[in-house]
């Protein structure tokens, strides 16, 4: 159903779905068990033994849950996918399904607050480290890479630099070492496709753009097939060596045997990580994101259209000193969302007050319809000051790193009628300086 189908068509029928087997539902019904009867213990002991794949407990896989996870897939050119919790433990599930003690991953520096936070101290303390690389410059991966490093990490569009990643560049230097390049995609669903640009795994918080109404909390890992993770065994021990706590499957070569596709990457993550790490997404989570996706598509053109006129008003507005959105970079970095974002460049923009700490306190402080939240992607607009909350637990030096000035106030653009955001962002910045302020034009 999905092949060769358009975004929107893919969201509202996408993921093998066409009526619940057992009732002809049209609406994807919710799952809420936690257990699946099983026909006879033949079949139980063939379920576990993956020589036949179907319903075992809701803690690996539920019938909700794979309508959404084969939307997900769909919708990023993907072959399989597994949701979990939140976007945080996507990121965590990520790193760990190629990563063990005494190996380490390369990341982008310009990444997420919590995913600094988990790659630098809590990945840390279980034995694998993150080596970060300045993605201004795509070879500056290729330098930290050694005979233990697994993986590459980025996100497609992170704000506070708002530099859209060179992804073909980073994977193409991946793959001559067998190296995946993982994509966190969370900021540009529909509009970015990165695994065809050569990723290999896409990352998402459903939380924010593909749920859309800031009601609930998930993530996903999606396995582009794309990717040879027997090419070189020593690169990829997790899916070449045996493993005991799974009678000895060398995951690389038994998962395309026995599905006949190449997805040993969702279903390690399935088998063993949600086995043993737990985690998983709620049936209720996952039938609430599903509302949300199936209008991602329609919601993103909005979110890019709105995004792009309030970009047109700040650039104008003499009380805003900057204004950082992906297509008002110069050079090769400007040059990059035009290779990569096909659909739209986004609903984030950074902007700088005029006036510094105070002036930005001001400005969010008198906002009237955005709302002050620690969230990206709602169809409401939103707004937050980074340094003192979403990236406060970055010390001073990682704060510079990430690009967080104490003055950046991150705005996420909502679908509402442009001229009521640009209103609103209009009298709270006549409120963060001198009175009576207006855009000059
Ligand atoms: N990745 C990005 C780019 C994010 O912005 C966030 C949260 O803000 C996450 C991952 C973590 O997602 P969640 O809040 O669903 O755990």
């Amino acid at each position: 159903m999905s092949k060769n189908k358009h975004p929107e068509t893919i969201a509202l029928h996408g993921g093998d779905y066409r009526s619940d087997p057992a009732t002809t539902a049209v609406a994807v019904p919710l799952y809420r068990t936690t257990s699946y009867q099983f026909n006879d213990t033949d079949h139980a002991a063939n379920l576990f033994a993956l020589k036949e794949f179907g319903n075992i407990y809701t803690r690996i896989m539920n019938p909700t849950n794979d309508v959404l996870e084969k939307r997900v897939a769909a919708l990023e050119g993907g072959l399989a996918a597994v949701t979990v919790g939140s976007g945080q433990a996507a990121s965590t599930f990520a790193i760990m399904n190629v990563c063990q003690s005494g190996d380490n991953f390369v990341s982008s520096t310009d990444l997420y607050g919590g995913t600094v936070n988990l790659f630098t101290h809590t990945l840390k303390k279980l034995g694998i480290e993150c080596r970060y690389a300045d993605p201004s410059d795509p070879s500056n991966f290729e330098k930290l890479i050694d005979d233990r490093t697994r993986c590459f990490y980025a996100e497609t569009l992170p704000n506070p630099y708002l530099r859209v990643f060179p992804i073909k560049e980073v994977s193409d230097i991946g793959r001559k070492y067998s190296i995946p390049l993982i994509m966190d995609n969370t900021a540009a669903p529909v509009i970015c496709k990165p695994l065809e640009h050569g990723a290999a795994v896409v990352v998402h918080s459903l939380t924010k753009f593909i749920g859309g109404h800031g009601t609930v909390i998930g993530g996903c890992l999606v396995d582009g097939g794309n990717f040879d993770w027997t090419k070189d065994p020593k690169r990829q021990p997790l899916f070449n060596e045996p493993d005991a706590s799974y009678g000895g499957a060398q995951w690389g070569v038994v998962v395309p045997q026995l599905t006949g596709a190449n997805v040993s990457y969702a279903v390690r993550a399935r088998v063993v990580l949600l086995r043993d790490l737990g985690a998983p997404l709620a049936p209720d989570n996952a039938w609430g994101i599903i509302q949300g996706l199936e209008t991602v598509p329609l919601r993103m053109k909005q979110h890019c259209s709105n995004a792009e006129k309030a970009v047109a008003f700040l650039q104008k507005h003499k009380n805003v000193d900057r204004v950082i959105y992906p297509t008002l970079h110069k050079g090769e970095i400007g040059e990059r969302s035009k290779k990569y974002m096909k659909g739209g460049n986004g609903a984030l923009i950074g902007i700088e007050v005029k006036g510094g700490v105070e002036a930005g306190k001001k400005f969010i402080e008198s906002l009237k319809m955005f709302y002050h939240v620690a969230n990206i992607g709602d169809a409401r607009s939103l707004a937050i000051h980074p340094a003192t909350t979403t990236h406060s637990q970055l010390t001073e030096e990682e704060l510079l790193a990430a690009g967080v000035t104490p003055g950046y106030v991150r705005l996420s653009i909502g679908i509402e009628h442009p001229d009521d955001i640009i209103a609103d962002l209009d009298q709270a910045l006549g409120a963060s300086g001198k009175p009576s302020l207006k855009a000059v034009s």
